[in-house]
């Protein structure tokens, strides 16, 4: 396949872009040119925005079709997915630096199970129900399509974002521009011919991959009557203040700097495993929900501090399409950059660096980070409170279970967090003590049939179950 495209996906077609400037995508193993896609700009969202109003618009189009035909619609694209599966995982693992066993479970197959999952809720349910009123006569109480939607998403796992988005928003009736990050718009050139491929009708998904002030053009375009956005907190404070404007509903899925709380009773030798690596350093640590601060029992400090070392230093770092690696680069020179200056920053704040802490010395080429634990964190300091986005672990410690869970939650954010414990039942009760929207129990996987988000600085709104559905849906009350 040539990786070098020249039109963009709308309305049903290959069209022209309106202007020659192009997205150039480096692999971030081998900092070489992947690929390039035509830049969007304002033109090519509103051409984009007016297909997808028109779709939508449509008296017999998507937005009126039965759910089961809508539903029929969604497997085929998840059809489609899975025939390009091989070739997504490789596109995104190149592009961002995601191993590939992680990309073919969360950018492969996650997608395609949204679909499906979301079509068989709506085939065989009518979106209407009939309530007895209290005025004695019937009410009818419809769900309908909340129209045109602008999905923009990241690049940390940019089909399974989209996904998140479009699976729900297409099963309630919508119809979307989606907007790829540039550091990932080669997988969404693959999703757009499955797209075609599904033959879903023109513009129910339009793509026009472009940078951020597009996004914003896009956010705040006068025919999109819905923002999903996953991406910084400090842009969702932007895209949020403009949707208050315009009283546009929106979703926020931001970042996160979560707690893996390890309880004194814990076996460490079972705790500090595997499922400890995925809670606190999936996806290279460019995971939002990563339980990045770990929060040691005073009376066990040295062990823990001795335990997530040994984990942390014995981690495979390599080339992302090599399934033996755990760690691969991160997703661009300016992700590596500001991974760096926290390092930077932790050891000049006066944290210790007891591993990683600069980049590997056998890999010349990609945006590699090693992986890094800082022992003696206060919570106060910069690495402990911002979201770093890279494979560094902050060790620090608390006095007593209170003291515990105060210090997970004096935090700006809300998204993920752990417990680890041999005593379930003292895990729940310190589960349900933390301000999150989402905690694991000895793991964290995002369970897609259950809502998934954060509270305080970590977003608004939930993706996933059947709640998700609700974010795409608006509800008319008809008085017989
Ligand atoms: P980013 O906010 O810089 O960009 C995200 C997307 O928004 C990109 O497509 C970008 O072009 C666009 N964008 C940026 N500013 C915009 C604006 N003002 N208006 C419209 N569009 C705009 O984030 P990033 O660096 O690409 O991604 C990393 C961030 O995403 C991290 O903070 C991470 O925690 C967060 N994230 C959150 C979740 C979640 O589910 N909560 C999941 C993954 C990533």
């Amino acid at each position: 396949m040539n990786p070098h495209h020249e039109s963009l996906f709308i309305g049903g077609r290959w069209v022209a872009p309106a202007s020659d400037e192009k997205i150039t995508v480096l692999g971030s193993s081998t900092e070489d040119v992947l690929g390039s896609v035509p830049a969007g700009n304002e033109k090519d969202i509103d051409v984009a925005v007016a297909a997808a109003r028109a779709a939508f618009d449509d008296p017999d189009g998507w937005a009126a079709w039965q759910p089961a035909r809508r539903a029929n619609a969604l497997c085929r694209l998840a059809d489609a997915l899975e025939r390009r599966m091989e070739a997504i995982t490789h596109a995104v693992s190149a592009q961002n630096g995601m191993t590939i066993t992680l990309s073919e479970q969360v950018e492969g197959a996650l997608p395609t199970t949204l679909l499906r999952y979301y079509a068989d809720l709506i085939r065989d349910n009518p979106g209407e129900d009939v309530r007895d009123g209290m005025l004695g006569a019937p009410v009818h109480v419809r769900r309908e399509p909340l129209g045109v939607v602008a999905a923009i998403v990241p690049w940390n796992a940019p089909q399974l974002l989209s996904a998140t988005k479009y699976a729900p928003g297409l099963a309630a009736g919508c119809t979307f521009v989606l907007k790829p990050s540039p550091e990932t718009v080669l997988d969404a050139v693959l999703f757009a011919e499955a797209v075609e491929e599904a033959d879903l009708p023109p513009g129910v998904i339009n793509i026009v991959p472009a940078g951020r002030e597009v996004g914003a053009y896009l956010v705040s375009h006068p025919d999109v009557d819905k923002v999903a956005f996953t991406g910084s907190t400090a842009a969702g404070r932007q895209i949020a203040a403009t949707c208050g404007s315009l009283l546009r509903p929106v979703t926020l899925e931001l970042g996160g700097k979560s707690a893996a709380v390890i309880l004194d009773d814990v076996d460490l030798n079972t705790a500090i495993a595997e499922p400890f690596f995925l809670a606190t350093l999936l996806a290279n640590g460019q995971a939002c929900f990563a339980s990045t601060r770990v929060l040691a029992p005073r009376s066990r400090y040295d062990e823990v501090v001795d335990a997530v070392a040994s984990l942390v230093s014995g981690l495979t770092v390599g080339d992302p399409l090599d399934t033996r690696t755990q760690i691969g680069p991160m997703a661009s020179a300016r992700q590596r950059d500001r991974v760096e200056g926290y390092i930077e920053k932790g050891k000049t704040e006066g944290a210790r660096l007891v591993v990683g802490g600069s980049r590997p010395t056998d890999l010349a080429k990609g945006f590699y980070v090693t992986p890094t634990v800082f022992a003696d964190v206060d919570n106060s300091q910069t690495i402990a409170r911002e979201e770093i986005f890279g494979p560094v672990l902050s060790v620090i410690a608390y006095t007593d279970e209170d003291d515990a869970v105060r210090i997970a939650n004096d935090s700006e954010y809300g998204l993920g967090g752990s417990v680890w414990t041999d005593d379930d039942e003292r895990g729940m009760r310190v589960a349900r003590r933390i301000h999150t929207g989402t905690i694991g129990l000895n793991h964290y996987t995002v369970d897609p049939a259950a809502p998934f988000g954060g509270v305080k600085a970590s977003g608004l709104g939930r993706e996933f179950g059947p709640e998700a559905l609700h974010n795409y849906q608006q509800i008319k009350s008809i008085y017989r």
